[in-house]
């Protein structure tokens, strides 16, 4: 890969075409001003004709010669090109699932293409689509689409209207953008506030993390309303830690139950108001990834309650693609040679090595407390290897050695290990 990056930079610096552009240039405004000589007095037109000649061949000349090293850059990146990627067939499509589930990829492509903010190319692709309604092919081995949601049913017959998802994935950029660039929780607190319940069902603690850190903003003088103040008080600012007790009043009460530790670290943290970097607490403050944080919660939260995932699924299906064909190539070329054949559906034969991100996992629900996990409650595995949620064992255990519920092992909670799904 180096050697390709360094005849990138390579053509990069040296092989522009910026002189024989200039060069081309000269040419045409010899051109011009021999055209215009000859159009203002059409008796000097052979001897224009004439003298223009040779300089004209010249600037002609330099342009060609300026072009070569262009072409041996070119030439010598094309060979590192084809060094890096050699020329491989790709597998054959005895399993083609995607030409009998054209629906079904067109939808992917203009999901893919809505969530990444695209809505011009997206409405563009969603009207050629309904305009030229797939066919499918059936082949073999691959189940018929089993059609659920109105908008795949939409999208198979041709009427398919993005408008509506279009608007909703506009809102959703604008409150992202008011969070990554203008620093404004304002219009997301508002968002999760009129979703408290869907989102609290769904064990998100978004919306307290959203208030949280307008708590800290306040508290700190970070937020666009309390610039002003900032400004004047630097470091103490007691008109923010002012104004943040008075925000942790108005607006923690909703949270009081669930959140209780939190809210009680926050309260206590204003009795450090005058060295609160100094304090116990100083890692709530100043966390550089906060912001990107409830950005990426807010992100997957948003696409949740549509019922779609965080991440596009084209996006993660092509990039775990691309990782797996070397080994499917591989796998194919082996079961040539040894002519055998894999007959199992649904199933790979060869393990592919998928980054960590790219394993999928079900919820935990804690069978004590019967709650779905949270990152503030995670699950939690005893040695025995039974496994609840932190909050249960925490009460079963007061902290000293307890009787595992669905085991008679004993064990210390400071030995059970958080579990990561
Ligand atoms: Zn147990």
């Amino acid at each position: 890969m180096d050697d390709l990056l360094a005849q990138i930079e390579l053509l990069e610096s040296s092989a522009n075409l910026s002189t024989s552009i200039s060069d081309v240039q000269q040419a045409i405004d010899m051109l011009t001003a021999a055209r215009a000589k000859v159009a203002a007095d059409g008796s000097t037109a052979p001897l224009t004709l004439a003298k223009l000649q040779d300089p004209f061949k010249k600037t002609l000349e330099a342009a060609q010669k300026d072009l070569k090293p262009i072409y041996a850059g070119l030439n010598k990146y094309g060979k590192a090109l084809d060094k890096k990627f050699k020329d491989k067939p790709l597998p054959s499509a005895e399993n083609d699932a995607l030409s009998s589930h054209p629906s079904l990829i067109n939808r992917a492509i203009a999901m893919h293409l809505l969530r990444e903010g695209q809505f011009g190319v997206a409405s563009t692709f969603v009207d050629e689509a309904n305009r030229h309604p797939p066919h499918p092919e059936p082949t073999l081995n691959t189940p018929n689409p089993y059609l659920t949601e109105s908008w795949e049913k939409d999208l198979a017959e041709g009427t398919f209207n993005s408008e509506k998802l279009q608007q909703q994935f506009a809102d959703m950029y604008h409150i992202l953008h008011e969070l990554r660039h203008q620093r404004n929780l304002k219009p997301a607190i508002q968002w999760a506030r009129e979703r408290s319940e869907a989102l609290e069902a769904r064990g998100s603690n978004l919306e307290f993390e959203l208030c949280r850190l307008q708590f800290i903003c306040l508290y700190t003088g970070a937020t666009p309303d309390t610039q002003d103040t900032a400004m004047d008080t630097d470091d103490e600012n007691p008109a923010g830690t002012l104004s943040a007790w008075a925000y942790a009043q108005q607006e923690f009460r909703p949270f009081q139950k669930r959140y209780a530790r939190e809210i009680h670290q926050l309260m206590g943290s204003l009795a450090f108001w005058q060295n609160v970097q100094d304090s116990p607490y100083a890692r709530l403050f100043y966390n550089e990834s906060a912001w990107e944080e409830v950005a990426h919660a807010f992100n997957r939260e948003f696409c949740s309650l549509l019922g779609l995932s965080a991440d596009s699924p084209l996006f993660i299906a092509a990039t775990a693609g691309a990782i797996a064909l070397p080994y499917l190539l591989k796998m194919q070329s082996i079961m040539k040679e040894k002519r055998t054949e894999w007959t199992t559906q649904d199933e790979l034969p060869v393990e592919i090595p998928l980054p960590s991100q790219y394993h999928f996992h079900s919820i935990f629900v804690c069978p004590v407390s019967k709650e779905q996990s949270t990152d503030t409650n995670p699950p939690m595995m005893m040695p025995c290897g039974h496994v609840i949620a932190h909050e249960s064992l925490e009460k079963l255990s007061k902290n000293i050695k307890f009787k595992c519920p669905y085991c008679p092992n004993e064990s210390h909670p400071r030995d059970a290990v958080k579990v990561v799904l």
